[in-house]
């Protein structure tokens, strides 16, 4: 059997088909041009209801999600931020933009924040993001109960967990805010796209604003009970004509595209861990690979798996990933693919980067491998061998001299 392919997207449903006809028909793709229940306003209480959150904000995309989050927590110029040594540029970047200063903590084999260093750092910090890279999430009960204590926000970056749960309760829905993307590598895929979810009024109604609800549009946000939310109203005049526009709008045509992935995400979630632990189980065989193990309260959405690469140095590495090409599966190891934008190394539009010794040596020896949600047991087999035959060719010779 030929190998899969985990490149390209699943169709988008067939049933977003006439609300994107309407349109293109009416030219009607601003969200803000009809009176109410634009696609935009019914996206965000459908994602609201599904995440069991207050309130949601769709904009253009998760960084711009975590933009307005760092805004809307009003810290002075050059606070400082925690994020985790082992996230997307995206992540640095969004605290550059809001003027703030970044604290990178390291991150353990797990692939998951190291709490000892998380709260060796914390009495330096105004804020947290919590990345939830790849979906794996860090002890968010360690994390809420450090942060708690000193009253420090958290914001999660949930780009990549839709889905995740912990303690049964949905990732994102945890910190103070929770950032979402809709980029097409991304569980519900628009291309481009972002979306919040939050408890706060006084936060969303400062979100709102800014993301670029001019005068009087926030008036067509839907609020998710449906009734008169005095805290928001309360909320949106307080913080009228006071705040700048960075216009991070999300338009007609995207949130038509979105709603009809929404009732796929419980199928491409239990499919996606299906297919996640099935193969891990496979690689787990082996003396070289080693998939690390979840947290007892978190339960994945994976749509890729990352392995660790066991007892191998660098040329093995190396010779592994070639073989790997060879045989047709292309396998990113993070901190050895040239300008990798997870490697904090490459983050050199921070000043006075760190390093991050634990950091850097998982990321030397840790490997990405897609594995979308629509595949079945004999293509995740097919994965499962060719892995396992690039790595003898490497390392069983190896073992047998
Ligand atoms: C994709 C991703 C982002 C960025 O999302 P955009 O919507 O492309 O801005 C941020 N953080 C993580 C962990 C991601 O996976």
């Amino acid at each position: 059997m030929t190998l899969p392919d985990v490149y390209s997207a699943e169709p988008i449903p067939a049933s977003a088909r006439p609300e994107i006809d309407r349109l293109l028909q009416s030219g009607d793709l601003f969200r803000y041009t009809a009176p109410e229940d634009a696609p935009v306003a019914l996206l965000e209480a459908e994602y609201a209801a599904l995440l069991g959150s207050k309130y949601a904000l769709a904009v253009s995309s998760c960084s711009a999600a975590l933009f307005l989050s760092l805004k809307a927590l009003g810290l002075p110029r050059d606070a400082k931020v925690m994020i985790p040594g082992f996230t997307f540029a995206a992540v640095p970047s969004s605290v550059v933009h809001a003027d703030l200063v970044p604290v990178l903590c390291e991150v353990g084999e797990n692939y998951r924040i190291d709490i000892a260093d998380f709260e060796a750092k914390l009495p330096d910090v105004s804020a947290v993001i919590i990345s939830h890279m790849r979906g794996h999430t860090s002890d968010m009960d360690a994390i809420m109960a450090l942060c708690e204590a000193r009253d420090i926000p958290v914001i999660e970056d949930a780009a990549h967990s839709l889905g995740t749960t912990w303690h049964g309760r949905n990732i994102g829905t945890i910190g103070k805010i929770g950032c979402f993307s809709f980029q097409s590598y991304k569980l519900v895929n628009a291309g481009e796209g972002g979306i919040l979810v939050t408890d706060d009024a006084d936060l969303l109604a400062q979100m709102v604003i800014m993301s670029g609800a001019y005068e009087h549009n926030w008036r067509k946000h839907k609020q998710a009970s449906g009734a008169e939310d005095t805290a928001l109203s309360a909320a949106f005049a307080r913080w009228q004509n006071k705040l700048p526009l960075y216009n991070l709008r999300l338009g007609n045509l995207s949130a038509a595209i979105i709603r009809p992935q929404l009732p796929e995400v419980a199928r491409r979630v239990t499919h996606g861990r299906r297919n996640h632990d099935y193969v891990a189980a496979r690689l787990n065989e082996s003396t070289w690979m080693q998939v690390p193990d979840k947290l007892p309260p978190e339960e994945r959405a994976p749509d890729s798996i990352q392995f660790n690469l066991c007892g191998m140095d660098d040329a093995q590495i190396a010779a592994f990933q070639k073989a790997a090409q060879a045989r047709g599966i292309k396998v990113q190891v993070f901190g050895a693919s040239e300008d990798n934008a997870r490697a904090f190394w490459n983050w050199q539009f921070l000043k006075d980067l760190p390093e991050l010794p634990q950091t850097r040596a998982m990321l030397m020896k840790a490997c990405d491998v897609r594995l979308p949600a629509r595949l079945e047991l004999a293509e995740l087999d097919v994965i499962a061998d060719t892995l396992t035959a690039a790595i003898n060719d490497v390392m069983a010779p190896a073992a047998a001299a």
